[in-house]
């Protein structure tokens, strides 16, 4: 078990790294004996915590019995101070090194994450490529969309793993558990599962492996119980999926062939799903989930059941051309997202892009109506067949919009996917792309627009379509210290083709034109829609011609196996009349005010002010407290918290106020039950309706600080010399720090035991500046004291 004490107070975010959430499996401890699988996202711990495949991947893995733990990429800083350090890479859970485990499984969404898949192994001691590893190394397997095209990463990985884990894990974990095996008999086995494929058996043969799927999305595969993460995420909500594939049949869109057949999940499931899941994380929000949610059969039943029961809904995918009037006033409020993608009709006949614009537009003047407070605008430039006037007409269509509600602008250049009708199209090149970019911003007037940059798509675009000589590429541009390269503040391009050019590629070479008379590379996965209707799809493009959704036409056999499609009612677009919206009442009945003294100590205090708070209201809900919420759009609960306290420091004496719709006489023992470790109930008390606030009363905060062992002057801070240094800093006026007077700050300053007391006023220094001012630190080393906050004044 790796010591992060020293490490976690000097970097960014320490809460990525500490674990110990509500929900998750696995004690502190390691037994070596288990079988066990690290669960690997290549980017930090907010990305991967919001994956839904890393949710499922790890809920599946614990069903069975096994040993699983996460791990995730350490931000630069992190890994700066683990490599100083020599602290291995680490699982979250038990905080063992991932060398320990005997199979990483790695979730690859994204084509810009690689490096950091190569910095993982790195970090952890195993070595990056598959032929070098021996026997005590860990199996690294590989899944995820990546996987469709594996050959640009192919030697890092012993085996790659096609399709849905509902399938793959279960006939995974009897050969990784099969203690009778070598490793390499072990990849031998793996890469025999259907969905299975090693670098020895590839031989770049057309369809080497074929996708796997479960045929139905059952109950018992939704994350039960969900991981509540103590930091805020990208998506950090309850995520429940409703389906699972999509037959718009967009020609542009990966994921509209790779998970077809088209699944969903019935309302039942889903309500249950969300009751559940509310009631043992302690959420507020649910997100449902699904390629296009308002293709659901039960999507109006689905929205009805969960509103008006203070759950903050979230439809990501909500298409505004398949919006209804009764849908649109059951959801109302928040923003509608419009995709029409291209500008013209033309071009979205060209794409199958099926949405009548002159309805869209008029929908978009009866938005107010309904409580949206804005539209989305999702536009990709550089798509097939693309000329001037397509360009001109997303800026006409973005200026006439506008006019009728607010809206929101994304421009995404297009990047050809492998498996679509699209695979064999050229790609634009940065200079095209910068062209259009410059010609949009001119164009389009007062509104937001954001842009994704050519260069990161243009590596997007070579590795989605790449063969197995980019890997050369991969491991050159990691050596030169890319990392993170799909966060904008650490990409850097010039470093990516300094790769290239060493590695004697022309990334250029990948943008074309590829030929329908050759195989490409990425065939050797067998999606299960066949080339032929791949090709039938390009073909129709070419001519302008669509091809509607096979829910509502029938079956136009686009091959893949086992699908058992119901036809779809076909759905109005907006209709959206004037008709007056129902009034929200809410009753007012006799609150009580409570007010709960707690403590937040161990690991807690590497989590900030405002990812406590949301743990902790997370745990009152989950305590199923009758809380009282704010009226408005997006009710909250009514909980006031004492001030911050300082990020590393630990307290005995934190205060939460709630109100409750009533008297509950059993509060404590309930909400102890629902509480993280690291945090525990000392008192609660009734409070008068009307008393004091706790930002009224809490001004001054006591803190003790242990006296420091070592500083920049070796005599000062040492305990015999404490009492003088006392007494000079009480006896000055003026003591600065970075510029910072902190001696108003201090209204008592006494030794006890071995260390310091100090009654501080709140908000006018920083307890860090304090201490090094007092013991004459650096900031580094006043950061890594333990220090407590014992009281109030
Ligand atoms: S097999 Fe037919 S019905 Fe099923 S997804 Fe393909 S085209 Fe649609």
């Amino acid at each position: 078990m790796c010591n992060l004490d020293s490490i976690l107070p000097l970097v960014r975010k320490p809460g990525r790294y500490i674990g110990d959430e509500i929900g998750r499996r696995g004690e502190r401890q390691f037994a070596p004996a288990d079988t066990s699988v690290a669960i690997a996202f290549p980017d930090v711990y907010e990305v991967g915590m919001s994956s839904l495949g890393v949710r499922i991947l790890y809920h599946l893995f614990r069903k069975e019995g096994m040993r699983v733990e996460r791990v995730f990429s350490p931000w630069v800083d992190m890994e700066e101070k683990m490599r100083k350090n020599k602290i291995p890479l680490f699982s979250l859970e038990s905080h063992t090194p991932i060398k320990d485990f005997d199979l990483v499984a790695f979730s690859l969404q994204y084509e810009l994450n690689y490096t950091n898949v190569l910095c993982m192994l790195d970090l952890a001691g195993i070595p990056l490529l598959s032929e070098e590893r021996k026997e005590k190394d860990p199996i690294i397997v590989a899944g995820g969309t990546c996987v469709f095209n594996p050959l640009p990463i192919l030697p890092f990985f012993d085996v790659f793993l096609v399709g849905e884990g509902e399938v793959l894990v279960p006939e995974m974990i009897p050969v990784i558990g099969d203690k009778s095996l070598t490793r390499s008999e072990k990849i031998a086995e793996l890469s025999k599962l259907s969905g299975g494929l090693s670098v020895k058996n590839t031989g770049n043969l057309q369809g080497s492996v074929r996708k796997v799927f479960t045929a139905i999305l059952s109950p018992d595969t939704i994350p039960d119980p969900p991981i509540v993460p103590f930091i805020d995420i990208v998506h950090d909500r309850l995520v429940v999926e409703i389906a699972r594939g999509c037959t718009r049949g967009c020609r542009f869109c990966q994921a509209g062939t790779i998970y077809r057949p088209y699944r969903e999940r019935d309302r039942k499931t889903v309500a249950e799903a969300v009751r559940c899941g509310l009631s043992k994380t302690g959420y507020g929000g649910v997100t449902l989930l699904s390629l296009s949610l308002l293709d659901h059969s039960e999507i109006e039943e689905i929205i009805r059941d969960l509103r008006g029961k203070n759950i903050s809904l979230s439809l990501p995918s909500l298409r505004g051309d398949a919006l209804t009037d009764r849908v649109a006033r059951l959801i109302g409020g928040g923003s509608v997202t419009l995709a029409p993608e291209a500008g013209t009709e033309r071009l979205r006949r060209v794409i199958n892009k099926d949405i009548n614009e002159d309805e869209m537009i008029a929908s978009t003047r009866r938005l107010k109506l309904y409580g949206f407070t804005h539209a989305k605008l999702y536009f990709m430039i550089g798509l097939p067949g693309e000329t001037d006037e397509d360009i001109e007409g997303i800026v006409k269509l973005v200026n006439t919009i506008r006019k009728n509600t607010s809206v929101k602008v994304s421009i995404s250049p297009f990047v050809p996917r492998p498996h679509t009708p699209f695979q064999w199209e050229r790609q634009n090149d940065i200079e095209e792309l910068r062209e259009k970019i410059n010609f949009l911003k001119s164009g389009i007037k007062k509104v937001r627009v954001s842009y994704r940059d050519p260069e990161g798509c243009l590596l997007e675009g070579v590795f989605s379509r790449g063969d197995e000589r980019l890997s050369k590429v991969v491991e050159r541009a990691y050596g030169l210290g890319a990392r993170f390269d799909e966060w904008s503040e650490l990409f850097c391009f010039d470093r990516w083709m300094e790769a290239f050019e060493k590695e004697g590629i022309d990334p250029a070479g990948y943008l074309r034109e590829r030929s329908v008379e050759k195989t490409l590379p990425w065939e050797i996965v067998d999606t299960g829609v066949r080339r032929e209707w791949l090709l039938e799809e390009r073909e129709l493009s070419r001519r302008g011609d669509m091809r509607r959704d096979c829910r509502i036409i029938g079956c136009t056999g686009c091959g893949i196996f086992d699908c058992e499609i119901k036809p779809l009612k076909e759905k109005s677009v907006i209709q959206m009349d004037y008709g007056r919206r129902a009034k929200m009442v809410h009753l007012t009945p006799v609150k009580m005010r409570y007010r709960i003294m707690y403590s937040k100590t161990g690991d807690l205090r590497f989590i900030g002010h405002l990812d406590t708070t949301r743990a902790l209201i997370r745990a009152l809900k989950r305590a199923g407290l009758p809380l009282v919420y704010s009226q408005g759009y997006k009710p909250k609960p009514r909980v006031a918290f004492s001030p911050p306290l300082t990020l590393g420091f630990t307290s005995r004496v934190e205060y939460m106020d709630v109100i409750l719709e009533r008297l509950v006489p059993d509060i404590e023992v309930r909400v102890k039950r629902t509480l993280p470790d690291g945090f525990a109930i000392n008192a609660v008390e009734i409070l008068p309706p009307k008393g004091a606030s706790l930002s009224s009363t809490l001004l001054h905060q006591r803190l003790r600080v242990d006296i420091p062992q070592c500083g920049r002057d070796p005599g000062a801070p040492r305990r015999d010399g404490l009492i003088r240094l006392i007494n000079d800093f009480m006896e000055k006026e003026v003591v600065e720090i970075d510029g910072v007077n902190v001696r108003p700050a201090v209204l008592e300053l006494k030794k006890r035991g071995d260390g310091v007391e100090i009654l501080m006023k709140l908000g006018k220094a920083k307890p860090i500046q304090l201490f090094q001012a007092l013991f004459n630190i650096i900031d580094e080393e006043a950061r890594v004291l333990k220090v407590e906050r014992i009281g109030w004044q």
